[in-house]
């Protein structure tokens, strides 16, 4: 079975890129880059589950969203780390809002060891919510999708320049190892789900979150220096990649990463 086609690929470009009608959720929904995610897709018509794990006002900043944009936004507590619990949560909303369209595995974490002392528990942590939280939020939309029918989903992982490059100091193989399976995934995912879904990354490069303030002072300040685009990147400057690659703007597109990162990677 082929790629889903949009019903009328001539139609004006702007009604491509519009959600309207389809139902989208977001794992790291509360902050960052999720929040501006869940923003984007209510703009764009879509009602949005947002799903966090511990903020303290996702209610509130869910019908804040809702109230600015007209559209239904709803928050989830949910845990990636565990396969049940996701899958519940992620269950509960295509009941709640009768379908699942769009599915960003986005939740997040970041640290950085030293790889010859690493421990246990430092190390899985980092990979169940970065690898095996993407993979549970992944499967219990693709699960979804699949019932759903063809052409039915699209499956947006937030990965990382980090997924592609060896950031100077080093101390983060954990996460950037993380990442890089998560860019795998997606593909293997691609290939594997064409008939109900496109499945695709994003690969931010320094984005103005609490999740910078992790790295020592020094790394930033040596990061920064080598972006060649000279500044670091507010969370809303990807809210435009998310819609397109959730949207049927990007209909053609399955297994790839989009880098936006001010070219840091290209040096
Ligand atoms: P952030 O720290 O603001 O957001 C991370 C989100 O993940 C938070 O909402 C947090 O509650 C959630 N999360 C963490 N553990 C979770 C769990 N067990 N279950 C459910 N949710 C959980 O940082 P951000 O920059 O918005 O990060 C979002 C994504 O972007 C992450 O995957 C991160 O790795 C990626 N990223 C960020 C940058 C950057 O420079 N900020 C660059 C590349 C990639």
């Amino acid at each position: 079975m082929p790629l889903a086609k949009p019903s009328d690929p001539t139609t004006s470009v702007l009604l491509h890129f519009s959600l309207k009608g389809k139902t989208a959720c977001v794992t790291g929904g509360a902050r960052g880059i999720g929040l501006e995610v869940c923003r984007a897709f209510a703009e764009a018509g879509a009602s949005v589950a947002l799903i966090y794990t511990s903020s303290k006002d996702a209610d509130e900043t869910a019908s804040k969203i809702a109230k600015e944009t007209g559209s239904t936004v709803k928050a989830y507590r949910s845990d990636v780390r565990e396969k049940a619990t996701i899958t519940d949560t992620i269950n509960q909303i295509a009941k709640d809002f009768g379908k699942l369209d769009i599915c960003v595995a986005n939740a997040g974490i970041a640290a950085h060891h030293d790889s010859l002392t690493y421990g246990v528990e430092d190390w899985q942590e980092i990979m169940r919510v970065n690898l095996d939280g993407a993979m549970w939020t992944a499967q219990a939309a693709g699960n979804i999708f699949k019932r759903q029918g063809p052409g039915a989903g699209s499956m947006i992982f937030t990965a990382s320049v980090s997924a592609i490059l060896v950031n100077i100091p080093q101390r983060q193989s954990a996460y950037n190892a993380s990442k890089a399976a998560v860019v795998h995934l997606a593909k293997c995912l691609a290939v594997e789900w064409t008939e109900f879904a496109r499945v695709n990354c994003i690969s931010p490069g320094f984005i103005e979150t609490d999740m910078l303030s992790v790295h020592p002072k020094e790394w930033r300040d040596k990061w920064f220096t080598m972006i060649p685009g000279g500044r670091l990147c507010d969370p809303a400057e990807l809210k435009g990649a998310y819609v397109y690659l959730a949207s049927d703007a990007s209909s053609y597109m399955t297994g790839a990463n989009m880098v936006i990162d001010g070219g840091y990677t290209l040096p």
